[in-house]
């Protein structure tokens, strides 16, 4: 029942303003299944004449075949000109659908371990659902027609024939629907082969400057290849399948319609029936009556391994997490962002921040220090309310963090951190983030952001590259921080967002954030010197995901305790 009401809005979006080019293909591929029996008709139509030597009754088929043919072709063009633009409409649509719904999504769904599996839902499965459901549903009434248009055709002219074609017909008939069973499965299995692949490569793929400097091309290539094997060993036992399928009905058929031809000639021996009709049976047998019996059940297979991939790509896109009624906060933090006996872990039994109480007061200003992998980076997740699963309460301005609707916080909190994501555009719009802003508004963050001097050298249309790769580490920092400092958020979540920075240019920026007055600023930073540290309203140092110290400057220091050592070892 949910799984129905999450696939309905993707299978609308196949029809959704598309029924005209779909009926109208249906429309053409329906007439286009009179093609075979109509041939049958003709051949069968001109054997008796020719078998009565009759020049008249010769001349009238001629004279159909001309009408017949460029008709057909027509037909045919019409029905594959629409198909096209169904299909193009329907997948167009779907794939947007998806993409839209994936990106409505929470943050925390777009952990690496995921991303494969989107990727490969708007890749690959495309394909597969392109092919097996959209393009082969319109084949599927088709074939169906031309069946009972075959069957019928028989009937009228012998049913003695007919019925010994049926006999023999459900032979060919049993091996698809069996065979195509297992034909499903393997399919699927080389969708999820799929996915792993995709998701495989493109962790490789990431990772190529690295993999290069450290010479580790040749564990890479291992990788690779197994996966790659795994792959392709899933499709060859597919293929395989597939083969094995056409060539057992291929045969069944062909010994089908020899059983047929001998029985007919002995009807036509005996005088019971023409050996036109003969001809017309052989004929519809091999064009309208024995494909579809191998392509209906084979199609019907696909299809449904096609909707299972739209199931799941249903599933996976599904905002799972979104709650109704979440709570509104205000774009100006009033009191403070209180954590209280806060506990969290990525893993169960595995807790990265344990029973944390602090207070980060409206207004002020706050470094959190400690050694790397103290669950610094962790503890401003939290506060971006990316992960829900935290015990404890978090409280802003008296809410609970998880209660929380994404879009109000987003109004009050803005996190830089190290990973900063560029568009492959100018550099203006990865300021503004493709929002309007007055040009002076600009201006400021870029100075505030020490970006003037490369703004003027480069201009606000530089082209940033993809993933901001036409510039340096520290010039992506630096736009991260004009990027917030745009948005003026009231609560600034910085993540060593300076780490890229020379010393100059590093404490020209935190001198910014250091004089944005009304700003609630939460700092991890690992530059201890007392200058910068000193600027801070509160010092909070980790140690193993708890509080080890806190205080200001001053306090921590004279107390010659965990924090003066730290700051006596990076001195
Ligand atoms: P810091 O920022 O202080 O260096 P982090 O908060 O990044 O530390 O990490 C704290 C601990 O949590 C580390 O042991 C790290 O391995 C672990 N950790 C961080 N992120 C994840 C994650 N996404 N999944 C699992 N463990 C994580
Ligand atoms: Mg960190």
């Amino acid at each position: 029942m949910k799984n129905k009401e999450l696939t309905r809005p993707y299978y609308a979006s196949f029809y959704q303003n598309n029924r005209l080019p779909f009926f109208a293909s249906l429309l053409f591929y329906c007439i286009l299944s009179l093609d075979g029996p109509m041939i049958s008709w003709i051949l069968g139509g001109a054997t008796d004449a020719a078998a009565q030597m009759s020049m008249p009754g010769m001349m009238r088929f001629i004279r159909i075949v001309l009408v017949f043919f460029p008709a057909m072709f027509l037909t045919l063009t019409l029905s594959y000109r629409f198909k096209s633009v169904y299909v193009k409409r329907g997948i167009l649509q779907y794939k947007n659908l998806a993409f839209r719904n994936m990106s409505e999504k929470r943050v925390s769904a777009f952990s690496l371990r995921n991303t494969g599996g989107y990727l490969s839902a708007l890749t690959n499965d495309i394909a597969q659902i392109e092919e097996d459901y959209l393009s082969k549903s319109v084949n599927l009434v088709y074939q169906i027609l031309q069946f009972l248009i075959a069957l019928g055709m028989m009937l009228y002219y012998s049913r003695v024939l007919t019925l010994a074609v049926v006999a023999m017909v459900i032979l060919p008939a049993l091996v698809s629907s069996v065979m195509g069973r297992e034909l499903a499965k393997r399919t699927t299995t080389v969708s999820e082969r799929n996915e792993s692949f995709t998701a495989r490569l493109k962790d490789l793929l990431s990772g190529f400057s690295v993999i290069k400097s450290f010479k580790a091309e040749a564990h890479t290539r291992e990788i690779f290849y197994a996966e790659n094997e795994t792959l392709e060993e899933a499709k060859k036992r597919k293929r395989w399948w597939d083969a094995l399928l056409s060539a057992c009905s291929g045969m069944a058929g062909g010994l089908t319609q020899f059983v047929v031809m001998f029985l007919g000639a002995y009807l036509t021996i005996t005088g019971q029936i023409s050996l036109g009709t003969v001809m017309i049976f052989i004929n519809l047998m091999g064009s309208s009556l024995l494909p579809p019996l191998q392509m209906v059940p084979e199609i019907l297979a696909k299809r449904k391994a096609a909707k299972a991939l739209v199931e799941k790509c249903a599933e996976m896109m599904s905002a799972e997490d979104v709650r109704e009624n979440r709570l509104q906060v205000s774009a100006r933090l009033t009191d403070a962002i209180a954590l209280q006996n806060v506990s969290f872990g990525y893993e169960e039994d595995n807790p990265v921040l344990k029973d944390l109480h602090l207070r980060f007061e409206a207004g002020k200003s706050y470094a959190i220090v400690g050694a790397s992998g103290s669950g610094k980076s962790t503890l401003l997740s939290l506060l971006m309310g990316i992960y829900d699963a935290y015990d404890g309460s978090l409280l802003v301005d008296g809410k609970e963090m998880k209660e929380i609707d994404h879009d109000s916080l987003y109004d009050l909190v803005s996190l830089i951190d190290q990973n900063v994501f560029l568009f492959d555009d100018t550099i203006r719009n990865n300021l503004t983030m493709f929002a309007d802003f007055d040009d002076e508004k600009v201006r400021d963050a870029v100075q505030k952001s020490a970006l003037s001097d490369m703004i003027l050298s480069r201009g606000e249309d530089y082209l940033c590259g993809e993933g901001g790769s036409n510039l340096s580490g520290g010039e992506k920092q630096r736009i991260a921080i004009a990027r917030a400092l745009l948005r003026e958020t009231k609560v600034l979540l910085i993540d060593e967002a300076t780490s890229a920075l020379d010393a100059e240019t590093a404490a020209h920026i935190n001198e910014t954030i250091a004089s944005l007055t009304g700003y609630t600023r939460i700092v991890i930073t690992h530059r201890l010197d007392e200058a910068q540290l000193s600027r801070f309203d509160e010092i909070i140092m980790l140690k193993n995901g708890t509080v080890a110290e806190q205080g200001d400057y001053d306090t921590l220091c004279s107390r010659k305790s965990p924090f003066y050592a730290l700051c006596a070892l990076s001195a």
